[in-house]
């Protein structure tokens, strides 16, 4: 049989491993930590249960289609609960906004809210629904990189509604000419930061994001979000995927423009097919140290990364739900700091996410667990204790402006993750959380494609590859990949 192996256990290797095991191929996968799942990972401390990564769950189908691809039940592996609110906004103003799942609840709450017309929110939600359908066959469920991709019905359909695809503004000019309210601009703004992006930066295209969430809906894992990386890593092992922990992969090996295996401290280990869910810069700085590196792909601008703190707060906070967005006074000079100062804003939009809200196992009785982010520059410097305190006070600060209480004094646990930990834990470029930002209306063609045709035999799955970052579409790249390598090995 065939053999193929991965390098990094990331939700996307292990994806990729399951489709490509159902296909008859034998995988292995090496992983350099102790622990499946990259950057879906979780600790515990006394009491609380913290996620460490992501905390927003959309297209879950995509996990299920899995665990059913391998003829399991799902509801044996991996259990979700669709949530009925996507997130609760705060402003310094005492404005509050709770957005419904449902899209015409949404609609009602927030015209009524934010004092906008009905109808134009209506339209500017049904806008994301068509710029999605439109464009997420061409560019999210295929290889972009090929070109009997784009001589198809759906690509044609694609050109023929260019201008429906904004592609020349970016998504602040494009919700900025949507909303008369400020407030609303920021709120749809902001799901450009849900692949590292800066919305003045992001072209309008990305007002497609909205999408999953607002049609499909949001979910939660009964036994949080650690429990997508941990089902998935069951499944492998029962369907006979070998997993080999703290087993760092120092090399990738090909003689004559084909990948033929791997070098792992010194073993070498011989493969027909090699994945690297490893991020794709990190991947040509070090283990694919003799391929030339393609300078226009690693050139691209990287998303941003990330500073949280984990709380363990002993009170309840009866205004806060599962999401919630503090936002920033300044939406254009927090983004300009990030992306252009490299540096940290003195007023950060501060997200709190507190799964104890769904479950309650999750903290005491009485308490909650916090996840508290702001956005950070992605630029792999080492932050010094004084400046972490700094911006912790800035955090504090904004909370308690906010929420009006004084949060430190519940503080009872605390850990922090800095974009320098994100880096070493998941060897993630300068710590960023996607890969590469989508700036530019070429972003996504910029963005390495899940080949190379420098080297045969050789695929890239993940967060920084095509096509980008985020669950559901490094779900999607595994799904691309095993698509790649079941055609190369049929031909
Ligand atoms: P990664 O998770 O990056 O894993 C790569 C793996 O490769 C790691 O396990 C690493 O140890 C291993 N590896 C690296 N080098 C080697 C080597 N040489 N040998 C062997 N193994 C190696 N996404 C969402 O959908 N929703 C969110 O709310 C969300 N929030 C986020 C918040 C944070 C703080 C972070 C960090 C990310 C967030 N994301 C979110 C993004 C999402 O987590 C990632 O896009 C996704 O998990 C990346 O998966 P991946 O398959 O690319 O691999």
């Amino acid at each position: 049989k065939p053999n193929v192996i991965i390098i990094g256990a990331g939700i996307a290797g292990i994806a990729s491993a399951l489709r490509l095991r159902k296909q008859g191929f034998e995988v292995d996968i090496y992983e350099k930590n102790d622990y499946t799942g990259g950057k879906i990972h979780a600790f515990q401390d006394k009491q609380y249960r913290f996620d460490l990564g992501p905390s927003l769950f959309t297209l879950p189908h995509l996990v299920k289609e899995l665990i059913e691809l391998h003829g399991k039940n799902p509801e044996t592996y991996f259990n979700y609960s669709k949530q009925n609110e996507t997130c609760r906004y705060f402003w310094e103003d005492a404005i509050k906004f709770t957005a419904p799942a449902d899209p015409d609840d949404f609609v009602k709450s927030a015209s009524s809210i934010f004092d906008e017309d009905e109808q134009n929110i209506s339209h500017y939600l049904k806008s994301t629904k068509d710029k999605y359908e439109l464009t997420a066959d061409l560019f999210l469920k295929n290889s972009l990189h090929q070109s009997r991709n784009f001589l198809n019905k759906k690509a044609l359909k694609a050109v023929v509604n260019i201008q429906k695809l904004d592609l020349i503004k970016s998504l602040h000019e494009h919700n900025k000419a949507s909303f008369k309210n400020p407030k609303l601009v920021q709120l749809f703004d902001r799901y450009a930061t849900y692949n590292g992006s800066s919305p003045y930066k992001t072209p309008g295209i990305m007002s497609m994001i909205p999408y999953l969430e607002m049609y499909d809906g949001t979910f939660l894992p009964e036994k949080g979000m650690h429990d997508i990386s941990q089902s998935l890593t069951k499944l492998a092992k029962d369907v006979g995927i070998k997993i080999h922990l703290n087993q760092a992969v120092d090399e990738i090996i090909f003689d004559q423009k084909t990948a033929k295996a791997v070098r792992v401290n010194s073993e070498i280990h011989k493969a027909n097919f090699i994945i690297s869910n490893m991020d794709i810069y990190q991947s040509y700085q070090t283990i694919l140290k003799k391929a030339k590196k393609p300078k226009l792909n690693l050139k691209q601008e990287g998303s941003s990364s990330a500073l949280i703190f984990y709380w363990g707060i002993n009170k309840e906070f009866k205004d806060l739900g599962i999401h919630n967005i503090l936002f920033s006074e300044d939406y254009k000079k927090e983004f300009d700091h990030i992306f252009n100062q490299k540096a940290f804003y003195e007023d950060p939009t501060v997200y709190i996410n507190i799964t104890s809200k769904i479950i309650e196992t999750d903290a005491p009785e009485n308490c909650e667990n916090w996840f508290v982010m702001i956005n950070a520059p992605a630029d792999g410097k080492i932050l010094s204790e004084e400046m972490i305190h700094k911006i912790r006070q800035q955090i504090i600060s904004k909370i308690n402006r906010v929420l009006k209480t004084d949060i430190e004094k519940y503080i009872e646990i605390e850990h922090c993750l800095t974009p320098k930990d994100i880096e070493k834990q998941t060897s993630s470029h300068q710590g960023s959380l996607y890969g590469m930002a989508s700036h530019g209306k070429f972003s996504s063609f910029l963005r390495h494609a899940n080949f190379t045709s420098q080297i045969k035999n050789l695929y890239f799955c993940g967060g920084s590859v095509h096509p980008g970052g985020g669950i559901p579409l490094c779900l999607l790249s595994a799904q691309i990949v095993s698509d790649l390598i079941q055609n190369n090995n049929d031909n």
